[in-house]
Parts: C-alpha cells; structure tokens; sequence
C-alpha cells in the first residue's frame, strides 16, 4: 500500500482523506490535507447480501401456509382488515395469502413473522412451524441423560 499522494510505502492503517473531490488513502504525513472519509464495509455486506439471496431461492411457502395464517390471525383475534393494517397490507392480499392464492414473498414472510409469530417460508420439506408462541423448552444433552436415567429409575 502506497500513499496516493506522496507514492511513499505506507506503514501500517492508511489514512482516508478527501483531498480536492478525489478520496485517498494517504500517508500520516500528506493526512493534514483534506478532510477524513470512512471507507464502507462493501465486502462483507455484499456477501451478505448474495448469502440472503441463495436462501431465497431454496426457501418455499410451508404447506398450508393459508391455514396457519388464519389461524393465527383468528388467535390474535384479528379480522383480515386489522392483520392487513398491522403488516400495511390491503385485506385482499390477507384473504389470498389464506386461500394460498397468494404465495408470501421474503418481505411479506418476515412481517407474518413479527406479527403474527409464525413461519410460512421455510427451506423445502419443511413443515409448518409457530414460532415464539409457546416456545418449547430447551432439551440439552444433559436433560437427555437425566431422562434416560428417570426412566431406569422407574423401571
Ligand atoms: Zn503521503
């Protein structure tokens, strides 16, 4: 890494500089001039960002989808009007994505999800699951060998 000012080696961090409109990574000595500029964190993001992408593709609407969305509306006790002024939806869109007219996309996935606690995207062959409502309790390895043994006991 060279100062794009100077063309001196930088040791080190360089330091960002916008220096008459161009931004440069500059040596600490050329660093008095200009004003400071944060380069983004476009690598990693960007990954990000194409990771999201593949699992879009592999995520498909869980069977029965239309079901599990009017039932958990009905437990909240919401109308189709008030489930569609909760995720800024129209009702008509609440009434197709019931009757699986409507197939969710990512975006409408994730407000059923916060809204209503429920999962209708999932990876293929996955069934339906409700999340948050309930959550099961947490079965760790050392809970398995506790229950292995109860059932000794009683044996
Ligand atoms: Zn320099």
């Amino acid at each position: 890494m060279r100062c794009e000012v100077c063309g001196k080696p930088i040791r080190g961090e360089p330091i960002y500089r916008v220096i008459e409109g161009a931004r440069m990574m500059v040596c600490p000595e050329c660093a008095r001039f200009g004003t400071e500029w944060r380069p983004p964190p476009s690598r990693p993001k960007r990954r990000r960002k194409a990771d999201l992408l593949e699992e879009v593709e592999r995520l498909q609407p869980v069977e029965g989808y239309g079901d599990l969305i009017r039932r958990a509306r009905e437990r909240l006790g919401l109308t189709q009007e008030e489930l569609g002024m909760r995720l800024g939806e129209k009702a008509s869109v609440i009434r197709k994505l019931e009757r699986e007219e409507l197939i969710p996309d990512r975006r409408l996935a994730e407000k059923l999800r916060r809204v209503l606690r429920i999962e209708v995207l999932a990876p293929e062959t996955t069934s339906p699951t409700i999340i948050g409502v309930g959550k099961p309790p947490e079965v760790t390895i050392g809970d398995l060998i506790k229950l292995d043994r109860k059932a000794e006991d009683e044996e």
